[in-house]
């Protein structure tokens, strides 16, 4: 039989007689089970002919047997490696690595799992349009040059717990299907995530970010984000993502690029308000509410800076919420009341419907107690001398203590009226002190909403 050339491009080695081979050499035959001694002198083959190629080890499309220990790669990081579409069917073992020259994995396939806990990239490496089917770590890693995960797939868990960047950090439109950790991870160039999708929970928790960071247009679970450190927060981006499952306790917020981002929602009787993640999951501890306050806080500045009052009004609201859930019981009042007076300053509409109401109430009490209107000649007395029959009788009555009690409310003019008791002078009283106030916070609420 005739030995025939590998399949593949200008490669020279002959082909594996083996029909499993299909065609291909040792190195680059689609087959996991591969004898192991002559894929390593092949591989060997390579290392040793890399000064004559430039100090370039050329891995591309080889694939590694489903038992081949990486360790043995060691001789081929000193120089520049490519594993451009390479598949390693079994578990890539790189701990502690160093990796010295230029490596890409372009494309490249890992179906088991990717250990590089410790390794370090002293120049950049390309894991681009990678596919990792299993977990990966980089626990620890160093990336002295760009780190390039451009539209990588992530299938299974992936950390990056205590990674160092030294360069910029490509995650663009990567897609991570497990969770995800960068716990402590430390970025020290530009990181971008624009588009990249997060399906599990994903943590950044004390991660690092000294330049530009963009998470634009990302799709996530919940993501926490809590105690990060961003050093440019100006040039921290978030737009047009849904923030309704971040956690971003003990973050500054007061400087990051937030446009178009959907906030979660909380809801109570028919209205709703933007809320934190972090308010909604809050517990009752005091720290942990002060926590959110403080968030809150950044977030009003940001936006007011922003000149986006509506969503500000909100945080405060919020802000308001969480120093009265801080608060015993007595202590809260005065909140209460002013939340339900005009939703802490911020809501126009509950504060005119406060206001009609009192008008109403203090119109239905003032016919309840009676009184006499001497310039008319009048007497209202319904509360004993109810009459169903007089019932017009009765709403010309109510008519004309609406306008008493809109007279008692507003201070405009003094009712000309004397009350059947002692009572009436007491809730006409009432109706001047609160009518005031309630006017008061009426027009504070409505400046607040259209400020400029
Ligand atoms: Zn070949």
């Amino acid at each position: 039989m005739k030995s025939t050339k590998c399949a593949y491009q200008e490669c020279k080695r002959p082909a594996l007689p083996d029909l499993r081979a299909q065609g291909y050499c040792i190195l680059h035959a689609p087959w996991p089970e591969k004898d192991l001694n002559a894929f390593q002198s092949a591989i060997d083959e390579i290392i040793r002919d890399a000064p004559a190629h430039g100090n370039v080890c050329n891995f591309s499309h080889c694939y590694f047997p489903q038992n081949y220990d990486c360790e043995n790669l060691r001789g081929a990081f000193e120089y520049n490696c490519s594993f451009l579409r390479a598949t390693f069917y079994g578990s890539v073992d790189l701990v502690g690595v160093k990796l010295s020259g230029r490596t890409s994995f372009w494309q490249a396939k890992f179906y088991g799992d990717a250990n590089l806990k410790g390794a370090e990239f002293s120049e950049s490496v390309f894991f681009g349009p990678v596919q990792f089917f299993e977990k990966v770590t980089f626990a620890m890693t160093k990336f002295c040059g760009d780190a390039n995960f451009l539209r990588a797939r992530f299938s299974g868990g992936v950390c990056f717990t205590s990674a160092e960047f030294h360069g910029d950090a490509q995650f663009m439109e990567a897609n991570f299907s497990g969770e995800v950790d960068f716990v402590l991870a430390n970025f020290s160039g530009d990181a971008n995530f624009r588009r990249a999708g997060f399906s599990r929970d994903t943590i950044f928790a004390w991660a690092s970010f000294l330049k530009s960071v963009d998470f634009s247009y990302v799709k996530s679970g919940s993501v926490i984000f809590q105690d990060v450190n961003c050093l440019g927060p100006q040039q921290v981006r978030f737009h047009h993502v849904d923030l309704s499952r971040w956690s971003f306790l003990n973050t500054d917020l007061r400087r990051i690029d937030f446009d178009d981002v959907t906030w979660a929602l909380t809801r109570k009787f028919l209205s709703h308000r933007t809320a934190l993640f972090d308010e909604l999951n809050v517990s009752s501890r005091k720290d942990d509410l002060a926590s959110v306050e403080r968030l809150y806080r950044h977030l009003k500045k940001n936006y007011e800076s922003q000149r986006d009052y509506g969503r500000a009004g909100d945080f405060y609201y919020g802000e308001m919420e969480m120093k009265r859930r801080q608060l015993n019981a007595p202590g809260q009042i005065p909140f209460w009341l002013y939340r339900l007076m005009s939703g802490y300053g911020e809501n126009y509409r509950q504060a005119l419907a406060v206001l009609i109401g009192m008008w109403i109430v203090f119109a239905v009490l003032f016919v309840l107690i009676g009184y006499t209107d001497k310039e008319m000649g009048l007497s209202v007395q319904r509360f004993l001398t109810w009459n169903p029959s007089g019932l017009g009788e009765t709403f010309a009555d109510f008519a004309r203590s609406l306008i008493y009690s809109a007279q008692s409310m507003t201070l405009f003019h003094e009712p000309n009226i004397t009350f059947h008791s002692v009572w009436g002078q007491a809730v006409e009283l009432l109706a001047s002190i609160l009518g005031v106030i309630q006017i008061a916070l009426f027009g504070l609420a409505l400046q607040r909403r259209f400020k400029r």
